[in-house]
């Protein structure tokens, strides 16, 4: 699936979306009639034994196995900016989508859900959440090094860590509908 078109922060050219998904290329290959897909579209398309092996542009046979990765349009995409995914939860990052991967590592805005009380709210509330949590003893597994608890104490008895999942942490795809993106807000 590609990269949603609307995280782009400039205009994006036709020839960068993929005829499948709608989204800017992602991992993008050449098929050997000139059309170009994201790999992964290409490849549920041709294991789809109802689409005969054909391209999804112009129906030309296409095997799997034909396409070729395009490696100038993958470096291209990879250095435009885009808006952080998670924008609409507060980040105002902009970057390129190249450095965007890491940014996830240390974006504030993640949702976190916390597995003691089940509220999702963002990474950068987490020592804020250990602190009011009902659920207490809050200890975020990811999260725990970054955020150490400055008073140094541990709450509850027993295990005093209680998972929190780190919802969504690396997904950088936008496809409108995908399973994965349960937490995000678009
Ligand atoms: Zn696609
Ligand atoms: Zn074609
Ligand atoms: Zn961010
Ligand atoms: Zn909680």
């Amino acid at each position: 699936m590609g990269y949603g078109v609307h995280r782009f922060t400039g205009a994006i050219d036709d020839n960068l979306i993929c005829g499948v998904c709608g989204g800017v290329l992602e991992e993008a290959v050449l098929t050997p009639c000139g059309h170009s897909f994201c790999l992964q579209c290409l490849q549920t398309w041709l294991d789809n034994l109802n689409a005969g092996y054909t391209c999804p542009e112009c129906r030309s046979r296409v095997r799997n196995g034909d396409a070729r990765p395009i490696l100038s349009v993958r470096n291209l995409i990879r250095g435009l900016e885009v808006s952080c995914e998670h924008s609409s939860r507060g980040c105002t990052a902009v970057l390129t989508l190249d450095s965007m991967i890491s940014h996830m590592n240390i974006c504030g805005y993640v949702p976190i859900q916390c597995s003691g009380c089940g509220e999702t709210f963002n990474r950068d509330r987490i020592p804020e959440h250990r602190e009011q949590c009902e659920a207490s003893s809050v200890a975020a597994a990811t999260a725990a090094s970054r955020y150490p608890d400055s008073k140094g104490r541990r709450r509850g008895s027993g295990d005093s860590r209680v998972k929190i999942r780190n919802v969504l942490l690396v997904r950088l795809a936008l496809p409108s509908g995908s399973h994965v993106r349960g937490q995000s807000v678009l």
